[in-house]
């Protein structure tokens, strides 16, 4: 019997089969879990690309598809009324959003403009806030909430920038609300994955420099799967990690744990 049997959650975050959530939903499915997905709001309703590409997807899943942008407080309102009509309670909320506007993200972030700094930072972090505020009222006890987050929320990722501080802003907002859900009895993690290829890091300056820098640095000698971070995303929002909240679990090869260069990378 897979890990998710009878469990049923949401997941917020797949635009296409590079996407993050998709490999973590690809591990959820295969342990039996039962889903409701949303994808960004068409603009073109005769010519719904990001609808027609999730359920393609998910063709052959149990599952509800709706649209919603984390910015609409009444698409937020939809998809847990439509989670609570069809699944009563849910165990898991997947959170797997960010976006930044690119003159805002190619930095430097002494440049980022108002407009942009609130528009990166309340779709990158104060989603999680509107999803856990919503979710908390549908969770079973034991349920959990899983957000991605990445290394540059920690430390400076020279490219990275603004993403860097809504991703600080982000992992505080996790540790913020583990300790207020706590108590309720739910969950609430991140995954720190390494850098994959997705249409958001596509956006991310200095990307295959990244990618590189991990092949040397990291103790594994290696990037990451999309497939390691699925299975460990499915881990943490599974029941095997009932005593872990409030953690940034880094799917890194270990590259967070670096502080010089290796001796081999050195000599060179
Ligand atoms: P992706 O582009 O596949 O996913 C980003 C998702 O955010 C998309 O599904 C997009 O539709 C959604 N989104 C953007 N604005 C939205 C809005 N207003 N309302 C609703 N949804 C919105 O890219 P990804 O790399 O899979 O990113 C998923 C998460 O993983 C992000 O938080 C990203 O920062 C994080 N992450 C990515 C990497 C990486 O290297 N790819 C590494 C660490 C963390």
């Amino acid at each position: 019997m897979g890990l998710f049997e009878g469990k049923k959650g949401l997941v917020f975050g797949i635009a296409n089969d590079h996407s993050i959530a998709w490999a973590i939903t690809q591990q959820l499915h295969a342990e039996g879990a039962e889903m409701g997905f949303t994808h960004l709001p068409d603009k073109d309703p005769e010519r719904p690309r990001m609808e027609r590409r999730l359920r393609k997807l998910v063709d052959d899943f149990d599952k509800f598809i709706l649209p919603c942008d984390v910015q609409n407080e009444e698409n937020l309102d939809a998809v847990f009324a439509k989670a609570k009509e069809e699944f009563g309670e849910i165990d898991f909320v997947l959170h797997s959003i960010a976006y930044a506007p690119m003159d805002d993200l190619k930095g430097p972030v002494h440049n980022v403009s108002r407009d942009g700094f609130k528009l990166s930072m309340e779709i990158s972090c104060y989603s999680l806030i509107s999803l856990a505020s919503r979710a908390r009222k549908i969770l079973k006890p034991g349920g959990n909430i899983l957000s991605l987050t990445y290394l540059g929320g920690e430390k400076v990722i020279p490219g990275y920038n603004i993403m860097g501080v809504c991703k600080s802003a982000l992992e505080s907002t996790i540790e913020y609300l583990a300790n207020e859900l706590g108590p309720e009895g739910f969950r609430v993690n991140a995954l720190s994955a390494g850098p994959l290829k997705t249409l958001s890091s596509s956006a991310v300056g200095e990307f295959d420099q990244m990618t590189k820098l991990y092949e040397s640095f990291s103790p594994l000698r290696r990037n990451i799967t999309p497939e390691e971070v699925g299975k460990t995303g499915m881990f943490l929002m599974s029941d095997q990690a009932s005593g872990i909240s409030g953690e940034n679990l880094h799917v890194d090869a270990g590259y967070h744990i670096m502080g010089a260069p290796p001796h081999d990378v050195q000599s060179a």
